[in-house]
């Protein structure tokens, strides 16, 4: 790689990076915008949820009044009973010579399919032993026993007998005998609303009740909120209460308060929980928020969480459209990408153009220099001519010498004076464009007088003219024209070897005048350069390298333009086109 080159990659890398740093900067401020919006909504959250957890609070409290004023709810106090002992172990220990029938009775029910036997022996044990509590449990089996013999009318009659002596003796399930008897009475379908009554209005246990409930449940029998109650109630018990304080038990249904009252534990549910006004005020201030909210629900994702009356309540706050947030950010990037494109784009653009306005400045700078020693040499050509044939003038000789060296010196100042035109020509263009006097003339006569006054620069040269025979009006400089064709018919003459052809033709609203010769023609790799100021070809003819850049110039001074076309050794045609005047261009 050569140093210029090498400075040009320097140049452009140092002029992209500071673009490709602001890129990379907008984009990376997209993220982070983004993790500040989330940690703003997180904020935001927090303390969303710190309002609602007071408000909540509030509204609990303010309810207790009202809680502790209903009548208060059966709330069963007695202590949890004891697993009782084993039936055999106690008539071994009451009646040691029964024992043998009581295993009898085992192997009737169990060895040999004969319960109704093994009921028998039950019945009859249970009248030989004077201990309630043994005597309740023989019943009870004699009872099982004969409902596995389908002998359902004794079955009833152990159970009618066991509810009226023995209701509290516990059996195995834990619930009192006279509990369990309604049970079994139900499935036989005894008198179902009479013993759901007696049921519910046991006094039991909270754990004694749990079983009670649950059986009733699964006999589709509804218990309303006993069983939760029951179950808060057995959960409240291992609670250390103070007088006055109250504790929250979220049980599946709903919230309960616990509190104590004249001693004892009482519960008592608050639903809805929190009142449908706190909620929709909770609702419609996380919506305006931009935020979701839950209760006791599962807590979106990245949401923050807080605990509500001891944690019996669990409330979750997060970003209402963490994909919106998302969503934005990637059409920011999308955006951002553009622009950072876009901006490339006009860096590498504005680079490329700077670096050939460059280029082109530094091929003027060069041609300029060749024009002003090229000048200064056609210059001192004619001059020395002049003086020479102005000194051989002043000298005494023959007519008709004299006649040839004036005639010479005038040649000699006119190509001088022609240069000159030149070099004042370039002036003007120089400043910024030579200035037209545009009057309406007519363009084919004003052609005419061009070709009639055109001094070739060789001898035997003629012009060959094709031109429309009516008039073509235009809005013309006659001397800028005029200027055209002279400088067409300069090069034509300096280039070429035949003799050149003019045309002057209409063509719609356009006046076109060509100039063709046969000459050397011209390379393709000039044809795009020929009309710029100072270029000059490869062909040894002086010249300044500024006729056709003037030609230019007089034509798109008048509104129109100058093209050539031309192939080596083909001889070249300039064509010059001209807008006619309105009125005539139909
Ligand atoms: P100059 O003739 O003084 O060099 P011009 O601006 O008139 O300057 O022409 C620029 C260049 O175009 C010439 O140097 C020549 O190479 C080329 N050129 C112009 N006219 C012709 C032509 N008729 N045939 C071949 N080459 C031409």
């Amino acid at each position: 790689m050569d140093r210029g080159r090498r400075r040009t990659w320097i140049l452009a890398v140092a002029a992209l990076a500071p673009a490709a740093a602001l890129g990379f900067l907008a984009l990376g401020s997209v993220r982070s915008e983004e993790n500040i919006r989330r940690a703003e909504a997180d904020d935001q959250a927090r303390e969303f949820l710190r309002v609602a957890a007071r408000e909540i609070q509030a509204d609990l409290d303010g309810r207790l009044p009202e809680v502790k004023a209903r009548p208060a709810a059966l709330s069963p106090s007695a202590p949890e009973p004891e697993e009782p002992p084993d039936l055999a172990e106690s008539v071994r220990r009451e009646r040691p010579d029964l024992i043998s029938l009581l295993q009898r009775a085992h192997a009737l029910e169990f060895s040999h399919g004969d319960s109704k036997g093994a009921a028998a022996i039950h019945a009859e044990l249970a009248n030989s032993i004077e201990s309630t509590t043994t005597r309740g449990r023989l019943l009870a089996s004699a009872a099982r026993c004969a409902r596995k013999a389908g002998a359902d009318a004794d079955a009833v009659k152990f159970y009618e007998t066991l509810i009226a002596e023995h209701p509290d003796v516990r059996g195995e399930s834990l619930l009192p005998l006279g509990a369990a008897a309604r049970l079994q009475l139900i499935s036989l379908g005894r008198d179902h609303g009479k013993l759901v009554r007696e049921l519910l209005d046991l006094p039991l246990d909270p754990a004694s009740e749990i079983v009670l409930l649950t059986r009733l449940e699964a006999l589709a029998i509804p218990t309303g909120d006993r069983i939760e109650r029951a179950r808060v109630l057995r959960a409240a018990a291992s609670l250390v209460l103070r007088e006055g304080e109250v504790r929250w038990i979220r049980g599946t249904r709903g919230l309960w308060a616990v509190f104590l009252e004249r001693g004892a534990i009482r519960v008592e549910p608050v639903e809805p929980v929190p009142s449908h006004l706190v909620a929709r005020r909770l609702d419609e201030l996380a919506r305006v928020g931009g935020l979701t909210f839950v209760l006791n629900g599962p807590a979106p994702e990245g949401a923050v969480e807080a605990d509500v009356a001891g944690g019996a309540l669990r409330i979750a706050a997060g970003l209402a459209d963490p994909a919106k947030l998302e969503a934005l950010t990637s059409s920011r990037r999308a955006i951002f990408g553009g622009l950072v494109v876009l901006l490339f784009a006009a860096m590498v653009a504005g680079l490329v153009a700077s670096l050939k306005a460059a280029q082109r400045e530094m091929r003027l700078a060069r041609l300029k220099s060749e024009f002003i020693s090229g000048v200064s040499h056609e210059l001192r050509t004619p001059l020395t001519s002049i003086r020479i044939f102005a000194d051989l003038l002043s000298t005494p000789g023959p007519a008709e010498k004299r006649e040839e060296h004036a005639t010479l010196l005038k040649r000699e100042a006119e190509r001088l004076s022609g240069l000159v035109e030149r070099v004042l020509d370039f002036a003007r263009l120089e400043k910024g464009g030579a200035t037209y006097r545009l009057e309406e003339r007519d363009l084919a006569s004003v052609v005419d007088e061009a070709l009639r006054t055109f001094r070739a620069p060789k001898e035997g040269f003629t012009v060959k003219v094709t031109r429309a025979p009516e008039p073509l009006p235009a809005r013309i400089d006659a001397l800028g024209v005029e200027q055209i064709v002279h400088n067409l018919l300069d090069n034509a003459a300096k280039y070429a070897t035949g003799d050149p052809e003019v045309v002057l033709r209409r063509d719609g609203a356009k006046a076109i005048l060509e100039v063709k010769d046969r000459g050397q023609g011209i390379a393709t790799a000039d044809l795009p350069h020929v009309f710029e100021t100072f270029y000059r070809g490869p062909s040894a003819t002086p010249g300044t390298g500024l006729g056709l850049a003037i030609v230019r110039q007089i034509a798109e001074a008048h509104g129109g333009s100058v093209r050539v076309a031309s192939a080596p050794a083909e001889g070249a045609t300039f064509t010059v086109e001209i807008p006619l005047c309105r009125a005539s261009s139909s």
